[in-house]
């Protein structure tokens, strides 16, 4: 990214992995090269993220099973946070954990309602391998989360239980059988 550039304007906009393709559900590998390269591949991740409507994506989500993370995303008091973290550490979790509606990117056409905590608080590096971090509350720090858990291999879905997972599994079953690639019920719970 050039200093005043608009993130992803330079990117490639990516096909997204869906629910079910193995590399959304294997730990992502920590990023070892940094500078071009991986500026390249956050530029291409922004591109596909905002092509896409969603407030967040991770590097496996357009299958580049690295430690990366991108967002775009507002918290709960409408203040917008854009960046990217790159071999995050969760260093801390807090708050009251809240029950809200979630969606993703790679599981089209559903939404559930899932547990997150309010605060959040990640350290890693940017894409140039200096140090970083990311502090996010309300609905930032549920997509900080998100986005976290993508990258150990872990889709939302895999966090509930019961009937909103039986629900979940159903709709994105529906959705992948009806060819049904951009639902926009609420654009900004998905990342
Ligand atoms: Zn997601």
């Amino acid at each position: 990214m050039r200093r005043g550039s608009i993130p992803g304007s330079t990117g490639t906009v990516h096909p997204l992995r869906l629910l079910g393709d193995p590399v959304l559900h294997a730990p992502c590998g920590e990023a070892t090269e940094f500078g071009a390269p991986l500026l390249r591949l956050v530029e291409d991740m922004f591109a596909s993220m905002y092509a896409a409507g969603g407030v967040g994506l991770a590097a496996n989500q357009i299958g580049v099973p690295l430690r990366v993370f991108v967002y775009d995303c507002p918290d709960d008091e409408d203040v917008r946070h854009l960046g990217h973290l790159v071999n995050p550490r969760l260093v801390h979790l807090g708050g009251v954990e809240i029950t809200g509606p979630e969606g993703c990117l790679s599981v089209p056409g559903v939404e559930a309602g899932t547990s997150r905590y309010d605060e959040a608080v990640l350290e890693g590096v940017d894409a140039m391998g200096n140090e970083s971090s990311v502090t996010g509350s309300g609905f930032f720090a549920r997509c900080l989360q998100h986005e976290y858990d993508h990258l150990q291999g872990t889709v939302y879905t895999d966090r509930l239980r019961g009937l909103r997972r039986y629900r979940a599994l159903r709709g994105a079953r529906k959705a992948a059988r009806d060819g049904e690639g951009t639902p926009r019920r609420h654009a900004s719970d998905i990342v």
